[in-house]
C-alpha cells in the first residue's frame, strides 16, 4: 500500500541529541526547545517563536492571549481541519465560517468581508495543505475592521507569497508538528510573532501563568494552561528544521511531477496550481468533477494498493457546529471541496515512478467513474 505521507526523519540523525538529553536529566525547558523556538523564527522571519504542544494549543493560546471570549466573534476559514474552530470555541467566542474560493481552497476574503460585525475580533485564515491564502487582502480587510489576524499557518512552514512568509503577518501565525505534516516532533506547534509584549504573554499563559520573582517559587498571576514542549520533541523538530529547504524542494519536486502527470486528465482539477507564492504541498490535493463519486474512488484506490482520503472538512457542516445555526452547504464552495476533493499520497523522495503509478490507478478509477450513474443529486 502507497501511504498518503511518511514523516521525513531516521533515527540515526537524532540519536546523538537524544541520548545527550536523555543522559542530561533535563526534559523539558531546556536549550533544544529553545534552538527550535530560533530556527523556527528565523525561518518564518519574525522575532518570536513559541513552541507549544500542538497546533490546536497554539490557536488557543493565541486568542486567550488577546483576550477574545465571551461575546466575540471570530472569522475562520470553513474549509479546514476542525482545531481551528474549536479553538476559537474553547474560548466562549463564536466561529464565523468564511467560504473559500469558488474552485480553490483558500479563503475567499469578498465572503470573510460580508460577515465582519460590530463584535468581530479577529480573523483566522487557513493556508489550505500549506499553500499561501491571499495574506495582502486579508491584512488589509483586518485594518479596516481593526481585527487581529491569526494565521492557521499549520502545514505552511516555509511557505511564501507576495514576499511575506506564512505566519509572518502583522498578526501571528500558528504551526503544527503533528505526523501530517511536512516537519514533525510527533505532536507540537509554535506561535510565530514579531510582538515583544505578546511573545512575553504567550510564554506566561504557556505556563500556567507563573513567574519568578524575589521570593522562592513561583508567582502566579493568570490563569494559565501547560501547552510547553518536551526536550524530545525539540530535537526531532530541530533534526528536520536544519533541512527544510530540501524537505521543501522534494516536495515541490513531486508537486511538479504529479502536475505534469495528471494534466489534462479527464474529471479533475488541480487547484493548488492556481495559487501564487511557493507552497509547501503538505498533502496535494485534488479536485473531482461534480458527478464523480470521491468515496467510491477512495475505495477504489485502496483496492489499487494507493491509499487516498479527502482533502479537510467544511467545519460548518458537521454536527459540532450546528447550534451556531448551519446547515450544510452554508459555505457551498468549501462543501464542494469536502465532498469532491482527494488527497493523494505525497512521500519524501517519491519515485517518479511511483507518482506515475498512483496516475494510472486514478486514470482507470475514474475512466470507470464515467460508466457510474451520476450522483450529483446526493
Ligand atoms: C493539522 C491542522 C491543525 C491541527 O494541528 P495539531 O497540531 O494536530 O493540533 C489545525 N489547522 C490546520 C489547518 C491543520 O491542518
Amino acid at each position: 500500500m502507497i501511504p498518503i505521507i511518511r514523516p521525513d526523519l531516521s533515527f540515526d540523525e537524532v540519536a546523538d541529541d537524544l541520548r545527550k538529553v536523555i543522559e542530561s536529566g533535563q526534559l523539558t525547558c531546556g536549550g533544544k526547545v529553545v534552538e527550535f523556538e530560533n530556527q523556527i523564527a528565523a525561518t518564518v522571519g519574525v522575532k518570536h517563536a513559541v513552541a507549544t504542544t500542538s497546533a490546536t494549543t497554539a490557536l488557543h493560546l493565541v486568542l486567550a492571549a488577546k483576550g477574545i471570549g465571551a461575546g466575540d466573534e471570530v472569522l475562520v476559514s470553513d474549509f479546514s481541519f476542525p482545531a481551528s474552530a474549536n479553538a476559537i470555541i474553547q474560548t466562549g467566542a463564536v466561529p464565523v465560517f468564511v467560504d473559500c474560493r469558488p474552485g480553490g481552497f483558500d479563503l475567499d476574503v469578498a465572503d470573510a468581508a460580508g460577515k465582519v460585525t460590530a463584535r468581530t475580533k479577529a480573523i483566522m485564515p487557513v493556508h489550505p495543505f500549506g499553500m499561501p491564502a491571499d495574506i495582502k487582502a486579508i491584512v488589509a480587510l483586518a485594518e479596516k475592521h481593526g481585527l487581529f489576524v491569526v494565521e492557521d499557518a499549520a502545514c505552511a512552514i516555509g511557505a511564501e507569497r507576495d514576499g511575506i512568509r506564512c505566519g509572518g503577518g502583522p498578526g501571528v501565525g500558528c504551526f503544527s508538528f503533528h505526523p501530517r505534516k511536512l516537519i514533525t516532533t510527533g505532536e507540537g506547534g509554535a506561535v510565530t510573532t514579531d510582538d515583544d509584549a505578546l511573545a512575553l504573554r504567550l510564554r506566561l499563559l504557556r505556563s500556567h501563568g507563573g513567574r519568578t520573582g524575589p521570593k522562592v517559587g513561583l508567582e502566579f498571576v493568570e490563569n494559565g494552561f501547560n501547552y510547553r514542549m518536551s526536550e524530545i520533541q525539540a530535537v526531532l523538530g530541530l533534526a528536520q528544521m536544519k533541512r527544510l529547504d530540501a524537505i521543501l524542494e522534494d516536495r515541490r519536486r513531486t508537486a511538479r511531477l504529479y502536475r505534469q502527470e495528471l494534466a489534462g486528465m479527464a474529471g479533475i482539477t488541480l487547484p493548488q496550481f492556481d495559487i501564487p507564492g511557493s507552497g509547501t504541498f503538505q498533502s496535494f490535493v485534488i479536485l473531482l468533477d461534480d458527478g464523480i463519486d470521491r468515496d467510491h474512488v477512495v475505495g477504489a484506490m485502496r483496492a489499487q494498493g494507493v491509499e487516498t482520503t479527502l482533502g479537510t472538512y467544511a467545519q460548518h457542516a458537521h454536527p459540532a457546529f450546528a447550534r451556531f445555526g448551519h446547515a450544510p452547504g452554508d459555505c457551498p464552495h468549501a462543501w464542494i471541496a469536502q465532498r469532491q476533493s482527494l488527497t493523494l499520497p505525497l512521500l519524501p523522495q517519491m519515485a517518479a515512478e511511483t507518482v506515475g503509478s498512483v496516475c494510472r490507478a486514478m486514470e482507470r478509477v475514474i475512466a470507470e467513474q464515467a460508466f457510474m450513474p451520476s450522483v450529483k443529486t446526493r
